[in-house]
């Protein structure tokens, strides 16, 4: 799209009912979003139904080419696109924000086509050959959260596309601006028909989940929404990859040096203003080096600037949402109200128009305390004291949750040792929540399952078939 206005008016509906979306930032309107209902999923998934043999049929070269130039349309459109984010979803154009954010839908679609599946041979020993194909899903679901809605929803279609399917996309009720504005973006290089976002609310994504059209969810977002998506999949026996809630744990080990470690472990946390599922949510700090860390981790926190995302000075903005403004304040109250020392932030303006709420470091916390045991989701980082490297892992796997974690060390075989006792589907060596398109990425215990990226990505989007002769 040559400008932001043209990019907004191709969302904008021209008749139907509408939604007002306002900036968390001014609570100003960004636009208008349709609100698209259960028959217009029908109609979507009719269409991609009917797109997504021919589709199928051009095969890899073909399909992998046109991601190819999908990510290129990305890249035409990327400041525009980035703006649209950045108004609605709150993040920052500059710093690892909606810049960031837009270039990691063109890196990720780019993977996607390179990434190479071959039919695998399994066994062929002269009596036996058998081999191991992944053919089309068929139609996939595409169920998205409102912290990165582009670039999830890119995590989400690209495999899909990659390998044959057709794909319907419900974005966040949050968030719709954005993933519409992105798929508008991307229908530019594809077939009619073959990618749609259906921008309604719950029951929109409740139908798609049980859908009989629908032959895989890809969804990511709350544990709790997860576990109702395995449960109205259940009748059609869907193919599931759940990206699911975490609250990340990060170890520092008493030989870091708190001065290096610092920057890291900010962005570990703060990322996205700390609305991130594999963010540095609980901070582990050996006692030995307990004080420096705090003190060089509020240093650098107290330098970074937070405010609306259009001025290029800032790179934290607010939270997208009222609610979680609501989460994240009375969990840092409650933490101050149990004794625990607010070492930066904590006391948001009162009567703003924006959801900003101060970067936010909490110590000398309780492991049981809320701001520790619960997801904030949100810029409040408690950092907890521990004395000996068995109590911080215990601690760190105490929850039922397990997406990310982190070990900080000057030694990473160390790190590496402390890292493979912890249950995680990732854990990063000295920093935090880095994600890449080659390597895989899920969660373990109740942060889903499923992977995502790479060439084990491309698998979950297939159907696997054995050719046995
Ligand atoms: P959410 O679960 O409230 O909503 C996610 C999506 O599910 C929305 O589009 C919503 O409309 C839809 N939905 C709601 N009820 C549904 C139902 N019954 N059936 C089908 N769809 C339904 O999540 P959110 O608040 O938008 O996102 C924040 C959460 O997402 C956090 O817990 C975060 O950790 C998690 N998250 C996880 C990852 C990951 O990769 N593991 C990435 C980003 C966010």
């Amino acid at each position: 799209m040559e400008t932001y206005d043209a990019l907004l008016a191709s969302i904008t509906p021209v008749s139907g009912e509408t939604r007002t979306i306002l900036d968390p930032a001014t609570g100003q309107p960004v636009g208008e979003a349709p609100v698209h209902t259960v028959q217009d999923l029908e109609e979507a998934i009719a269409a991609a139904q009917a797109a997504q043999p021919a589709w199928a049929a051009l095969g890899h070269d073909a399909r992998s080419a046109a991601l190819l130039k999908a990510a290129d349309a990305v890249e035409r459109s990327a400041e525009e696109l980035a703006r649209l984010l950045s108004r609605e979803q709150g993040k920052p154009l500059n710093g690892p924000n909606a810049r960031f954010e837009v270039g990691a839908c063109a890196a990720w679609l780019r993977a996607a086509a390179a990434t190479a599946l071959e039919p695998e041979t399994v066994v062929d020993d002269g009596e036996t050959r058998a081999e191991l194909h992944y053919k089309p899903i068929g139609v996939v679901g595409a169920i998205g959260p409102w912290n990165w809605p582009m670039m999830i929803t890119v995590w989400q279609v690209a495999p899909a596309l990659r390998m044959g399917n057709a794909v319907v996309v419900k974005p966040s009720e949050f968030t719709p601006l954005s993933v519409l504005a992105l798929v508008e973006i991307l229908n530019q290089e594809l077939p009619e028909g073959l990618l749609t976002a259906v921008s309604g609310g719950r029951e929109v994504g409740a139908r798609l989940a049980e859908h009989p059209a629908i032959g895989k969810i890809m969804f990511t977002g709350s544990t709790a929404t997860g576990k109702a998506i395995i449960k109205s999949s259940a009748d059609t026996v869907k193919r599931l990859t759940l990206e699911l809630g975490g609250n990340d744990a990060g170890i520092v080990l008493p030989d870091a040096d708190p001065k290096a470690i610092a920057e890291g472990l900010f962005w570990g946390a703060f990322i996205n203003t700390g609305q991130t599922c594999a963010a540095l949510k609980r901070l582990y700090v050996h006692d030995a080096i307990y004080d420096a860390v705090c003190e060089e981790l509020t240093s650098v926190a107290r330098s970074m600037p937070m405010g609306n995302g259009l001025d290029e000075a800032n790179v934290l903005g607010p939270l997208q949402n009222r609610q979680q403004f609501e989460i994240v304040a009375a969990l840092v109250e409650a933490a101050r109200d149990s004794g625990a020392r607010i070492l930066l932030g904590g006391n948001p303006a009162p009567d703003q128009p924006g959801h900003f709420y101060p970067a936010t470091l909490v110590a000398d916390i309780d492991n049981s305390n809320p701001l520790v045991a619960e997801e904030q989701f949100g810029p409040a980082l408690p950092i907890i004291r521990y004395s000996n490297v068995d109590e911080a892992v215990a601690m760190a796997n105490a929850l039922d949750v397990g997406l990310g974690a982190s070990v900080w060390s000057a030694d990473p075989a160390a790190a590496r040792k402390v890292a493979g006792r912890i249950e995680a589907g990732t854990v990063w060596i000295n920093k935090h929540g880095a994600v890449d398109p080659r390597v895989p990425f899920g969660g373990a215990k109740q942060s889903g399952y499923g992977l995502e990226f790479g060439v084990e990505g491309l698998k979950a989007l297939g159907v696997p078939q054995v050719i046995n002769g």
